[in-house]
């Protein structure tokens, strides 16, 4: 296996990249894990994202591995936002992947191995690395007792001997704090000004006459001893599996972790990097950190797909997984079963579910509110009004959609502010669903291939 390369970078672009959670920075919870009305971005939802919090808290403390969670419930609820909120609040050291379901399908690579180094990419491999600093460089350099005289014990690494002219008391953190960044040499010899506690190194070139009586009697004399200064510093380095898998199997190495364009990776590379892992788990040289793997609108997974899941849910190293869908009972993709939410009763059996619910008024305006903020545009509170009244009727979804376009309106007119015009403007120009269908309806007949009935279509 090729030296590895370790890299901390961990796999969030894909998440910044997504502007429509971006003013999402948690999952607004108080220290007893409560949801706060509104928090972090967050506004109400305020069970599901309870749940989450103790799921967050659960990996946090390592007590879950290889479980997972389905985020259930109507279109724009909140399951990204909340998927969002936990990868937000994970510590920087736990990774958190994220692929939608229809991500699967490339032509690039098998729907297996893109699941594959989705898994690997929310497992995280805490290195240690041990690091020889320097000799002499005196660093946390802590000393428990002032020695009486002879030598010093301290607490740290480095051991300092007196010479056998004077005594040594308690050289104190000043000592350490002056020395800190010094590189000293075994066989240095330090002089202390016991009186005004300055630290002078004086290096082998010491003469003890010409010193002593530059310094004066006040003046403490200390030598670091032969072979002693030498210090291991411990190092840790975060990667994920797929990290170390494509910096091992491709020649362009890490710069393949950038461009995304990481190919197949062959299951001998996965088997030897394992091997490697487990090998320094035992040396205790790296420990394994389950992270978080979302996918969402998981309903497009095919039967294939489950049942790897099911499979890799079984390692020890396994991540928790967190999938989303808005689906109700309808086909397992793959399959002519149907299940609740497209999803094989097996895989069902081991998830705990959460679902979210819809929103009230008052949330819907409290969202618009702060996307309002996030995408910097003011708007009066008339058209504030109007814009929750359309949130209310048509979708959330749409609402937001609407501030954006309803913001060029104003810039258009020459406006300051989003009035209701503006966003009366856009409402009309902009069909939602609901009146998109009705129009579909009422135009049929001038469609290609349409057909008389709209058919219930549960393939996502
Ligand atoms: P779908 O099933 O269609 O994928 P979803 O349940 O995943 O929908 P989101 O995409 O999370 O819904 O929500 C739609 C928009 O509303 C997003 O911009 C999201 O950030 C925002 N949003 C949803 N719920 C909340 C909330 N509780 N607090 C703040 N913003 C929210």
């Amino acid at each position: 296996m090729a030296e590895l390369k370790l890299s901390e970078t961990r796999d969030l672009t894909r998440i910044e990249r997504i502007g429509a959670h971006s003013h999402i920075r948690g999952l607004g919870l108080d220290a007893g894990l409560e949801a706060r009305e509104v928090s972090e971005g967050m506004v109400g939802q305020t069970k599901a994202r309870k749940a989450a919090g103790v799921i967050l808290q659960m990996i946090k403390e390592g007590k879950i591995a290889g479980r997972s969670v389905l985020l259930a419930g109507q279109p724009g609820t909140g399951k990204t936002a909340i998927a969002m909120g936990m990868a937000k609040s994970l510590g920087l050291e736990t990774p958190f992947a994220m692929i939608a379901g229809s991500e699967l399908f490339s032509l690039e690579m098998s729907k297996t191995e893109a699941l594959m180094q989705a898994f690997r990419k929310a497992i995280g491999v805490r290195i240690k690395e041990e690091t020889e600093i320097i000799e002499g460089e005196v660093v946390e350099v802590q000393i428990d007792r002032p020695a009486v005289s002879g030598a010093a014990s301290k607490t740290g690494k480095l051991t300092l001997k007196t010479t056998e002219m004077e005594t040594v008391y308690d050289l104190g953190a000043k000592m350490i704090e002056a020395l800190g960044k010094e590189k000293v040499q075994s066989g240095d010899v330090i002089a202390i000004d016991k009186a005004s506690g300055k630290i002078t190194k004086l290096g082998r070139s010491f003469s003890r006459s010409r010193d002593y009586d530059a310094m004066g009697p006040q003046t403490k004399f200390v030598q670091c001893p032969d072979g002693e200064l030498q210090k291991r510093k411990e190092v840790v380095h975060c990667v994920t599996l797929h990290e170390i898998d494509v910096i091992n199997s491709r020649t362009q190495g890490f710069l393949a972790l950038f461009t995304g364009d990481t190919g197949e990776i062959r299951a001998e590379v996965r088997e030897q990097i394992d091997t490697k892992v487990a090998e320094w788990r035992e040396e205790g040289k790296a420990e394994i950190v389950p992270g978080v793997l979302f996918i969402d609108e998981v309903h497009m997974l095919d039967i294939e797909c489950f049942s790897f899941l099911n499979r890799a849910l079984e390692n020890e190293m396994a991540p928790i997984l967190v999938v989303a869908t808005n689906r109700g009972i309808t086909n397992i993709r793959g399959t002519s079963d149907r299940s609740p939410h497209g999803i094989p009763i097996d895989l069902l059996d081991r998830l705990l579910i959460i679902t979210t619910q819809p929103y009230k008024e008052d949330e819907i305006k409290r969202i618009l509110d702060i996307r309002c903020q996030e995408e910097d545009v003011e708007v009066s509170d008339d058209a504030k009004l109007l814009l929750t009244r359309i949130g209310v009727e048509t979708s959330l979804r749409y609402a937001i959609h609407l501030i954006t376009a309803a913001a060029l309106a104003c810039q258009k007119r020459k406006g300051k502010i989003v009035e209701t015009v503006d966003v009366s403007k856009v409402y009309h120009l902009f069909l939602d669903v609901r009146r998109s269908t009705q129009f579909l309806m009422s135009h049929q007949k001038l469609y290609v291939h349409s057909q008389e009935s709209m058919g219930d279509n549960d393939q996502g």
